[in-house]
């Protein structure tokens, strides 16, 4: 059976990938920050359906607290094969309000946190020499840029960034690195805007429709399987148009 790490899938976009992967017969390990009881429910629905899967706590912005996020998947299911960086928070705030602690917290969260989840995983699969999929969700800010929003475009375009580079440095291994950038989607991290901004979002998207966390999951499935087996270095937009 072929394991999967999740970061940030208590909640959201990462519960939906874990629900998914999951579903397409991985193993995974669920991993959260602080909400325990609902890493339980992502965990206690996959049981539900039958699939496999264990929780871990663990901060990605900490390397050894993400060394032994992958740790904890090889002791549980003898390897890791897919790693999707999904973890990551939001930051709206205009450039010139935007203060040193702020950019930092989210360049860690954003940034570091995928780059050093990355970095534990790859040495995993380097050494086990059985290739795998690094998955690493950035945002359509990070592609086109939102006003109001630089220190997060610019974490995300990072992750983009870090997203090719790896997968050149990776291809010859066999190990495929690739980015989905979702649009809005309708998850915790959007509960701070208004019934009315969120109406104004749906109607700049073409497709004229606020994201499911499962449209953002169907992608990642497509990414981690042999579907994609020979597509690195991609960054797929999830987001009904907007970015066009
Ligand atoms: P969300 O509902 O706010 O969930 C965030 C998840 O990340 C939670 O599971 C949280 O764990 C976890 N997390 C936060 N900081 C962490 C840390 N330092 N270490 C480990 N886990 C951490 O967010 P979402 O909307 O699903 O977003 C998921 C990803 O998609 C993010 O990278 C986000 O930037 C990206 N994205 C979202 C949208 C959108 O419209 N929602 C659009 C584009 C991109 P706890 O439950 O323990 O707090």
């Amino acid at each position: 059976m072929k394991s999967a790490v999740i970061t940030g899938a208590s909640r959201g976009i990462g519960k939906a990938c874990a629900i998914e992967l999951a579903r397409a017969g991985f193993a995974v390990i669920i991993n959260y920050k602080t909400n325990e009881a609902a890493a339980k429910e992502t965990k206690r629905e996959i049981e539900q359906a039958g699939g496999r899967a264990q929780i871990y706590q663990a901060d990605v912005c900490s390397p050894d607290e993400a060394r032994r996020l992958i740790s904890k998947c090889v002791m549980e299911f003898g390897g890791v094969d897919v790693l999707v960086n999904n973890a990551g928070i939001s930051l709206s705030k205009l450039f010139l309000d935007t203060e040193p602690e702020e950019l930092a917290r989210v360049t860690e969260v954003n940034y570091f946190g995928t780059f050093y989840a990355s970095r534990a995983a790859a040495k995993e699969m380097l050494s086990s020499c059985n290739g795998g999929s690094i998955i690493n969700i950035s945002s359509m800010w990070g592609v086109v840029g939102g006003s109001g929003e630089a220190a997060y475009s610019a974490s995300k375009a990072a992750v983009i960034g870090l997203t090719r580079a790896l997968a050149k440095e990776l291809a010859p291994s066999g190990i495929r690195v690739n980015c989905i950038a979702p649009g809005v989607i309708d998850t915790d991290m959007n509960a701070c805007y208004s019934v009315e901004v969120m109406e104004a979002l749906k109607e700049k998207t073409p497709l004229n429709r606020i994201g499911s966390a499962e449209d953002v999951a169907r992608a990642v499935r497509f990414l981690a399987t042999d579907d994609a087996s020979f597509i690195t270095g991609q960054v797929l937009t999830v987001d009904g148009g907007f970015s066009l």
